[in-house]
């Protein structure tokens, strides 16, 4: 038997909440209703899955997925060892079996045969067929599946099937406004709020550049590595050169017209 306890998390995770979104969780929750959490980089997404995961007292398996990544990565595969062949499960039928919470993380990622595996799970039937094994599962009463998905990088080639979305409900997420991203960041690093404002702002300059050479705006996650390395007495111009502008973009012109709203704003 797996020891579900490993999965719980034990201490409250630090969750802003944007809108009502906790409550409609917990409705989505109390139905079982498979979740889908869209929205770019680093704006919470998996945050407020640990913080519902935390807050309903359920174990939580997460898996990042990649291109690479085969149905046997989620479902088990058979193993050659020592004493024979063993099955393994993998981290969605563990979920199934043990109730807990399954974060498959950038799904879209993955390879769409792969997606089609957690179709059963989704709807009235809740089980996972594990085809090589000749075993069907029932998932367990408190099982969920969790999905979360960056409507950006979203091309012809790489889109969940309608046929896979419409199994779902979904939060939108975004940036929060300034004034409520300025709170999170100074929460997590215990910056104050006026030089997090600050970092916020650029924050803001980088997201208006989305488009016009950027794929992706400054994250939130970036803007708490930035106030990190503030706090830890690195100068704001090297921590936001570091944190905030070296990561996102190689293109000279954005370099610089980022460097200089971190030059003006400090
Ligand atoms: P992603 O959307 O890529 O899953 P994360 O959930 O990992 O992003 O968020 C990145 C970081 O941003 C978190 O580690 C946390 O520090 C911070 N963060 C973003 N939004 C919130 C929020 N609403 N409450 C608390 N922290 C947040």
């Amino acid at each position: 038997m797996t020891d579900k306890d490993q999965y719980k998390i034990q201490d409250e995770p630090f969750y802003q909440q944007q809108t009502n979104e906790v409550a409609l969780y917990e409705a989505a929750y109390r139905n079982r209703l498979p979740v889908m959490v869209k929205g770019p980089t680093g704006c919470g997404k998996s945050r407020f899955v640990e913080y519902m995961a935390w807050k309903l007292g359920k174990p939580l398996i997460t898996v990042a997925c990649n291109e690479d990544m085969t149905a046997s990565d989620l479902v088990g595969r058979y193993l050659l060892d020592e004493g024979g062949t063993r099955w393994l499960d993998g981290p969605l039928t563990t979920a199934a079996r043990i109730g807990a919470i399954c974060y498959l993380d950038e799904i879209v990622e993955a390879r769409q045969d792969t997606t089609v595996v957690i179709h059963p799970l989704t709807d009235h039937r809740r089980t996972l067929p594990l085809d090589k094994k000749g075993e069907l599962i029932h998932a367990h009463p408190d099982f969920q599946l969790v999905i979360s998905y960056n409507p950006g990088y979203q091309t012809l080639m790489k889109d969940l099937k309608q046929s896979t979305k419409q199994r779902f409900t979904a939060f939108d997420f975004d940036y929060p406004d300034a004034a409520l991203e300025t709170e999170i960041v100074a929460k997590e690093t215990g910056l104050d709020a006026d030089t997090v404002a600050k970092l916020v702002k650029i924050g803001n300059v980088a997201r208006n550049l989305k488009g016009h050479g950027l794929d992706e705006g400054i994250s939130t996650r970036l803007l708490v590595y930035a106030a990190t390395l503030i706090k830890d007495s690195v100068s704001p111009q090297d921590a936001c050169r570091m944190a905030l502008v070296r990561p996102i973009t190689d293109d000279i012109d954005i370099r610089e017209t980022l460097d200089h709203a971190i030059d003006a704003t400090f």
